[in-house]
């Protein structure tokens, strides 16, 4: 199936070529024609399957469509997603997308001066991005009005439920036209995301891509079990290792990021965090080095990670393993995205082993331990023996050895064996 082939106009086609998409994702290629016929849309599709173009495409051509209003008076799109990042993102794909076409995008936030975003709204949009707080905010002000909305896309619903956002998301949706299109996204469809969805959809069809509990078999996942002090001691020496060329680390608690960016200094990894106690600033900042490579690590919260785009990540590493099973899915679904392989170690500490058994029986399979690494659990049978500086050994007790050494040489494989 090509994009052609899903009769898209000349110029969007020609955008997604520049994009360097050569055929459309399973979600895109089911999305698209329903959207264009006008219908209601269920999504079950999580970040990482191309989500963003399935709906941003067929609004593009949509809105495009003659009669084309040139004056950019009335917001005839509306995308209410739960995060910044996503919402940048987001607008990002329209403007990619939509470079040769003659519609109008605005993304607007939280936690930044509300000037700027009230100025380009009164200079006129077609399409607008948003969180849910600020855009209700500037709805009491009168400064959008919502009232000749033709689509309305609900992007992450179940984070929306996560995040505490879905008050907001009800209330903005009380204030849109009943005549209009609906295009409802989520990963998971909890009861009360369900119930959500039968409330606001009309006759909606459905598309369903990976569900949540079918890691991405492309990706390689490795467990290192490892004790809790020795964590940062296992990251230090697998980032030393240059064959990972983009890394995102995973940690429960923003302190924890904070903890981890201080101590792969102190061994000499350049590493930056973000997570929610950071200006947007800081954190567009820390993902925009990210991006462009100046920095190789980038430590994350789940809830700062959702959404983050970042093409050719090589690794995510989980230093701690999320209780929540379904969010070690999402994290390892950072890597190998659209078409790409991917690399996913978890360190596992004694605590965290009920943690992945219920990852493993979610995933309904084993993921394969590396052994042999530097800094085994004291509870693993290998021994470590305090030699002067630079030669600790660690040795089975069956007498097969496995110096230190010899595990970093082989540790410098970017696709490990099994046994290291
Ligand atoms: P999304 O699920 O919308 O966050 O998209 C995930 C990633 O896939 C983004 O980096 C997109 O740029 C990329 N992408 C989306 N559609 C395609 C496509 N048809 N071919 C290649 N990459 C794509």
């Amino acid at each position: 199936m090509t994009f052609k082939e899903l009769n898209l106009i000349a110029p969007i086609l020609e955008a997604l070529e520049a994009e360097g998409y050569t055929q459309p994702t399973p979600v895109q290629e089911e999305s698209i024609p329903i959207v264009l016929q006008g219908k209601d849309l269920l999504g079950c599709a999580q970040t990482g399957t191309g989500k963003t173009a399935a709906f941003a495409v067929p609004i593009l051509q949509l809105l495009s469509k003659p009669p084309v209003d040139n004056s950019h008076k009335t917001i005839k799109a509306l995308i209410l997603t739960p995060t910044r990042e996503l919402a940048i993102q987001i607008g990002d794909s329209f403007a990619a997308y939509g470079k040769h076409l003659r519609l109008k995008h605005l993304v607007i936030f939280g936690g930044v001066p509300q000037g700027a975003q009230v100025k380009a709204l009164h200079a006129g949009i077609d399409i607008l991005v948003a969180t849910p707080g600020r855009l209700l905010d500037l709805i009491d002000q009168k400064y959008i009005s919502l009232k000749d909305l033709q689509i309305f896309v609900l992007d992450e619903a179940d984070r929306m439920l996560d995040m505490g956002f879905i008050h907001d998301v009800k209330k903005t949706i009380a204030r849109l036209p009943v005549k209009r299109q609906t295009l409802f996204f989520s990963a998971t469809m909890p009861p009360e995301i369900q119930k959500l969805a039968d409330t606001i959809l009309t006759k909606p069809e459905k598309v369903e891509v990976t569900p949540v509990s079918s890691t991405a078999e492309k990706i390689d996942q490795h467990i290192l079990y490892v004790d809790k002090k020795d964590k940062k001691k296992l990251l230090a020496f697998i980032l030393k290792d240059k064959s990972i060329e983009r890394a995102l680390v995973f940690t429960r608690t923003k302190h924890g990021a904070d903890k981890v960016v201080k101590d792969l200094y102190k061994d000499g990894v350049r590493a930056e965090a973000i997570h929610g106690n950071k200006s947007q600033n800081a954190r567009q900042r820390a993902l925009n080095n990210f991006k462009t490579g100046e920095i190789r690590v980038l430590v994350a919260t789940d809830i700062a990670a959702r959404g983050i785009d970042i093409d050719l990540l090589s690794h995510v590493i989980n230093f701690d393993l999320p209780e929540v099973p379904e969010t070690y899915v999402h994290r390892i679904g950072r890597t190998g995205r659209a078409g790409a392989a991917g690399i996913a170690f978890s360190f596992c500490d004694e605590e965290e082993k009920d943690n992945l058994k219920a990852i493993q029986k979610l995933i309904g399979k084993q993921i394969p331990v590396v052994e042999g690494h530097p800094f085994p659990p004291s509870d693993s049978g290998l021994v470590k023996i305090n030699l002067p500086k630079n030669k600790q050994v660690v040795k089975r007790p069956d007498a097969v050895h496995s110096g230190n050494a010899a595990n970093k040489k082989r540790f410098n494989k970017s696709r490990p064996p099994k046994k290291w």
